[in-house]
This record gives structure tokens, sequence and C-alpha cells, in this order.
């Protein structure tokens, strides 16, 4: 639906997630300017149709730069560090990239006057809540140095949003999955669950890691919520158009349903028709046993609706992509 044409900013849309909304927002007939500094993004994975500003957050100078040529109807902020573990090895990492990184993002975005930011948030904010699915209302007591970050993330933009009537939404996704055609997943190294199950059946791997099978969960394995990669997109969109100066607004983004580790990998050995031998192994740390989202308040208040909430759903249009892309971006 064409609301109507806005030009937008994607920070990190050289990523997973960012190089999938970005491409979404063009075929709503937005005019997109990716602002990504490739360290961890693919310039392959950013659309044609988008402009690509190499350039760095941590440097207030970047985003200012990018945002200075005038016009933005708003940003849609994605670049992050985004790994559970490394943040635990090294979190001066996640504090420069994803706290001073998003400061200077608002800083300029009041400078040039850029009236709305959707954020890239994480349930990572919440730990492990005392209440599984969880809900907006739940204390955020994030347990990894990933989730301390994005948190802190969310505190700046509610300042901003108060002291200088910006208008934000921030969507704290719970586990994204799947591709949206030829777009897809692609970390080096890849530490995520569904693309290193299918290394298996790619012949890349013999096995997969299972990390942690002491939870307190039905089968001992640490349980997500998948959510497809196109209807966790699709709710970017509405929350561009439901952002209100001086708020920031703030979502669980999860389909509700809980998979465990050996769920998935049963899933998965259904959709590709291979066996996938599982190796057990001991905890990751920072890793909370079970994450679930309830995620009404972001059908009711934004009118979110699924398409695609089938587990197996998201593994095949994974599938698809491995099979395309069997050694990721840079090798196609
Ligand atoms: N996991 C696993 N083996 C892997 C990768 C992940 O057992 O090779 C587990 C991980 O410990 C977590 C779940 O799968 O409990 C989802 O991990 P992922 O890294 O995909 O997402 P996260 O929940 O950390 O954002």
């Amino acid at each position: 639906m064409l609301w109507r044409r806005m030009k937008l900013l994607v920070t990190g849309g050289a990523g997973y997630v960012g190089s999938i909304v970005a491409r979404l927002l063009l075929e709503n007939g937005h005019q997109i300017v990716v602002l990504d500094n490739l360290e961890r993004g693919h310039r392959e994975a950013v659309p044609a149709d988008a402009q690509l500003v190499v350039g760095d957050l941590r440097n207030p100078e970047d985003p200012r730069g990018v945002l200075r040529a005038g016009g933005f109807d708003g940003v849609l902020h994605f670049a992050a560090l985004a790994l559970v573990g490394e943040s635990v090895e090294h979190p001066e990492r996640y504090y420069r990239t994803n706290v001073t990184g998003t400061l200077n993002l608002l800083e300029a975005m009041v400078a040039e006057a850029v009236p709305r930011l959707v954020f890239s948030s994480t349930c990572a904010v919440y730990g492990q809540p005392d209440e599984v699915p969880i809900s907006e209302a739940a204390a955020p007591r994030p347990q990894n140095a990933y989730g301390a970050s994005k948190l802190a993330a969310d505190h700046l933009i509610s300042d901003f949003c108060m002291a200088y009537e910006l208008g934000a939404v921030s969507l704290r996704y719970f586990n994204v999955a799947g591709a949206h055609g030829e777009a897809g997943e692609d970390h080096e190294p890849e530490t995520h669950l569904i693309p290193n199950i299918l290394k298996v059946p790619l012949g890349q791997r013999d096995a997969v890691q299972i990390f942690g099978t002491d939870y307190p969960t039905p089968d001992g394995t640490a349980v997500r919520d998948y959510i497809h990669i196109d209807d966790l997109a699709a709710a970017h969109l509405l929350a561009l158009q439901h952002a209100r100066a001086g708020e920031h607004r703030i979502f669980n983004l999860g389909n509700g349903n809980g998979f465990s580790v050996r769920e998935v990998i049963a899933a998965a050995e259904r959709v590709t028709g291979s066996s996938i031998p599982a190796h057990e192994a001991a905890r990751r740390p920072g890793d909370p046993p079970r994450l679930v989202a309830a995620a009404a308040k972001v059908r009711d208040e934004l009118g979110w609706a699924p398409q695609k909430p089938e587990l197996e759903t998201m593994i095949a249009d994974a599938w698809a992509f491995a099979q395309a892309n069997p050694h990721g971006y840079a090798a196609g």
C-alpha cells in the first residue's frame, strides 16, 4: 500500500533484516538511501534501486553527512552488532556501536529535522522474565551486553522523543528467519540456528550443535519464537505510518509460538528431506531458556497480521536461499 512516497534512510541496509526491509520499502514506492559500513553486511545485499553510502555511525559526521542532503521523512535504524555470544566476550564493541552509534544518529536527525524513526530492537532487552509469553509490560532485565546496549538505545530514543518531538517506534524482534526471494541471511561467522542447521543438508557440516540440553523446557533445549522476515518487514511499514510526534511506541514482534532447538531441527529434516545429526554441547553464555512473544499489542495497535507464521515456511524459504547461495552473497 502506497501511503505517500517518503524519502527514507535505512542504516544497516546491507544486513539481513535491513536489506529486506529496504526492498519492501522500495516495492511500496519509497525512496531509499542505505548507510552501512559493510563490516558485517554485504554490498550485494543492498537492493539495486537504493543509493548506498558507505559510512559508520560511530563517526558522528557520517549520519550527519547523509541527512544533510535534506528532505528525509524518516530513518529505519538497523545498523548494529547483534550476537549474544560476542557481546558477552566484547561488551565494549556493543556499547560503542549500538549505543554511541544510535546517539550519533539521533543527534544528526535532530540537527537535520528528520521527524520519525523506526528502531530495530530485540527481545534480548527482557532477559528471562518471570512470565512467558513476554509482553511489553515485562520489566527489562537484559542478560547480556547485546540486550543491555539495545535497551540503552531505547532509553536514548525515549528521551529524544520527549525533548525534540521525534516520533519513534521500536520493534522488539524475537527470532527472525526465512528469506525474501533472492535476499536472505548470510553472516560470517554464522551463529544462528536455522542457517547452521541447513549447512548439514548442504553438505558443509556433518552435524549441528545443540547448545544446552539441560534447560527447564519440555525437551531440555532452548525455546524461541521464530518470525518470518517478510512478516517482520511488513511491521516496519506499519510502524512508519504509526509513528507519532513526541512519542516512543514499543512493540514486541513475534508469533507467540515457541519451538525448541530440537523441534527446529526436526522441522528442517521434514523440509529438506535429509537426516540432520545433532551433537549435544554446553549452553552458550548469555542465552535465556525460553523467549516467546505476547504480540497482541502490535496486532491491535498497528493492525499487523502475520502471513507466514508456520516454522516450515520460514525454513523452506531459508533452504531455497541457502541452495541458491550455498556460500552466501560474496560467492554468488
Ligand atoms: N543454537 C544452537 N545451535 C546453533 C545455533 C544456535 O543450539 O548452532 C541455539 C541457541 O543457543 C539459542 C537458539 O538456538 O538457544 C537460537 O539461537 P540463535 O543464535 O539462532 O538466535 P538468538 O536467540 O541467540 O538470537
